[in-house]
């Protein structure tokens, strides 16, 4: 295939046909178009943006690099939830088997890091054991066993996504609105869904910081799945913060087991019983947002959820073990306490450098070919709004040896500001809901108050 002149054209503004799209990405899955040409097609792309019927033909392509799951006959709902990306949003984790206790199928694919974001993939494979490459027959039977299956890309599922999401991880090529939808979207079509819920972050540490944006985003990926058959809602939730305490795979892996056991922090909490909530309607176990809610939470209270998320462990080879234990999670070498530099109100907490700082102690990808290392990350016990006082404990960090440490401290003293006062309110944790309809603003208030603080593990 000659690729240039489809990479000239995108350059300058033209569009390609859904020939050239279908073409391209079966070409490139097959390893026949070398990553440097897609590379400056991706460029091109966050450049050029793409056409509406191109984000279309994209979307498709990809998805037809595999196959998709298929439960012919089978009458228990299926929904998912997929999250734009973000920092400490370990959502995923506890809303598969919170949703799946609940009576709905969830056959969840996710990614691994992608630029300054963690990825639910490597956050799972932190457990010693657990597999995220199932076959199709090792998925299908597992969701129809157990009601949820925690996955990955494979060469059978969306192996195009696999390839691109690794690649714009290390070519800039992350933040544009068409290649987020294209990658999402062919990931959730595949699964066999009959609902799809999403979670688009807003917020300078989300890859579109702009609410527009997010509303932009969001609305492409309901037409994408709408037009395919495939009921799709979003939420807006908030960005500008971390969510929850931990940051890092292992450390948010272990959070989101704490979580399942009843005892995550509250704006973790929030936004999974929102996201809970949307996929129990989609499923049509509740019809009402008050039952619904009472449903996630007395399947959380009463532990069938942290013991589904220990059968679906089990069942993929990880070590169940882990949700009585957590510390069979991998252990990070270096821990270090860091107290606030001055007497103040925290005034931010920047995702964005959280995620870079994560990056740089060895927790996420700067090459494709690198392994990440579970352990290192942050636990940052305050919220913009919290009042602190000079020498407290604020955080604590993981890493690997004193460089990391010293890494770790540069992060948190650029990502955590303190002032005398609060000079922006931070973003509403879940903002809108967005459907095929239009969006709806959400009353959820701030929490810009102090949040109850546990005591930084050290
Ligand atoms: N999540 C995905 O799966 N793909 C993206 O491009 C961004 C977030």
């Amino acid at each position: 295939m000659i690729v240039v002149p489809l990479i000239e054209r995108k350059r300058d503004g033209g569009a390609l046909t859904p020939e050239e799209w279908s073409a391209l990405i079966a070409e490139y899955t097959a390893g026949r178009v070398p990553d440097y040409q897609m590379s400056a097609l991706l460029m091109a792309v966050c450049l050029r943006g793409l056409e509406r019927h191109e984000v279309a033909a994209l979307t498709d392509a990809m998805l037809a690099s595999g196959q998709r799951l298929s439960f012919d006959g089978w009458a228990t709902p299926r929904v998912d939830k997929h999250s734009t990306g973000g920092v400490g949003d370990k959502v995923s984790l506890v809303l598969g088997p919170l949703v799946a206790a609940c009576g709905v199928a969830v056959p969840m694919m996710s990614g691994r890091g992608l630029g300054h974001t963690g990825g639910t993939l490597d956050k799972l494979e932190a457990i010693p054991g657990f597999r995220t490459d199932l076959s199709l027959a090792e998925i299908r039977a597992q969701v129809m066993r157990l009601g949820c299956a925690l996955i990955g890309q494979t060469p059978e599922i969306a192996p195009a996504d696999k390839k691109l999401y690794a690649l714009r991880d290390v070519t800039a090529t992350v933040e544009a609105i068409p290649l987020i939808a294209a990658s999402i979207l062919s990931k959730k079509l595949a699964e066999g869904l009959t609902g799809l819920v999403l979670d688009v972050k807003h917020g300078s540490g989300a890859f579109l910081p702009r609410g527009e944006q997010a509303l932009d985003l969001a609305q492409t990926m309901i037409a994408l799945g709408e037009d395919r058959g495939c009921p799709t809602v979003a939420l807006l939730t908030a960005m500008d913060r971390p969510l929850g305490r931990a940051c890092g795979n292992a450390l948010e892996t272990e959070e989101a087991i704490l979580a399942l056991r009843g005892e995550g922090p509250a704006d973790l909490m929030e936004v999974t019983y929102a996201l809970g909530v949307e996929m129990l309607l989609a499923a049509g176990v509740e019809a009402s947002r008050p039952n619904a809610r009472k449903k996630l939470e007395s399947a959380l209270g009463s532990g069938l959820a942290a013991e589904k998320f220990e059968r679906v462990i089990e069942a993929q080879g990880g070590n169940p073990k882990v949700l009585e234990d957590p510390s069979v999670l991998p252990q990070a070498q270096a821990v270090e306490v860091f107290t606030a530099p001055r007497t103040g109100v925290v005034t931010g907490v920047e995702p964005r450098a959280i995620g870079r700082g994560i990056v740089a102690m060895g927790g996420g990808r700067l090459r494709v070919e690198d392994t990440v290392d579970p352990t290192v990350g942050f636990v940052i016990t305050v919220k913009p709004g919290d009042k602190v006082l000079e020498g407290e404990p604020i955080a604590s960090v993981f890493a690997r040896d004193e460089a990391g440490v010293r890494t770790a401290f540069e992060t948190l003293a650029r990502a955590v500001t303190i002032a005398d006062r609060l000079t922006e309110r931070p973003l509403p944790l879940v903002s809108h809901r967005v459907t095929q309809a239009g969006a709806e603003a959400l009353t959820t208030a701030p929490p810009p108050g102090r949040a109850p603080r546990a005591a930084p593990r050290a």
